[in-house]
């Protein structure tokens, strides 16, 4: 069965999409840790870790992920883009990308932040607008 991460960039389960290419999807975390929180996900592969992943689509997904945290970066105001790699939850392959004003902003036990679907589909639409101007 696909995981339901195949099932979001398949568009068969909803998300606030903010970056896709042929191989790649970034999407917005349903619990944010901040607002902008986003997981990038390879399409063509359910690979569990990040470490298992054929060397092409690692450095892909690398690359992608860069690229999403340029538009992030643009789009969200904070200090830096933080980096996490966790999968404790989902057993597919994603990068956490996380808008930081302090370190704190980066404790995955903290409170999540809420968001409405309003502010979702805003903080998507503005990091996906700069991405395409990447
Ligand atoms: P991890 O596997 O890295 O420990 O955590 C999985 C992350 O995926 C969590 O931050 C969780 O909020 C997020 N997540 C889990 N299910 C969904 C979902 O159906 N949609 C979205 N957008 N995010 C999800």
């Amino acid at each position: 069965m696909a995981t339901i991460f195949t099932r979001i960039a398949k568009g068969e389960i909803p998300s606030y999409k903010v970056a896709e290419d042929d191989d790649f999807y970034a999407f917005l975390d349903i619990n944010p840790l901040t607002e902008g929180h986003t997981l990038v996900i390879p399409k063509n592969t359910e690979a569990d870790y990040i470490f298992d992943l054929d060397e092409h689509t690692y450095e892909g997904l690398t690359k992608f992920a860069a690229k999403v945290a340029k538009a992030i970066k643009k789009a969200v105001p904070c200090k830096r883009v933080g980096v996490a790699v966790l999968g404790m939850e989902v057993p597919h392959t994603h990068i956490h990308l996380i808008p930081l004003q302090s370190e704190s902003d980066m404790d995955f036990k903290k409170e999540r932040v809420k968001m409405s679907e309003a502010d979702f589909a805003k903080t998507a639409n503005e990091i996906l607008r700069n991405f395409e101007l990447l």
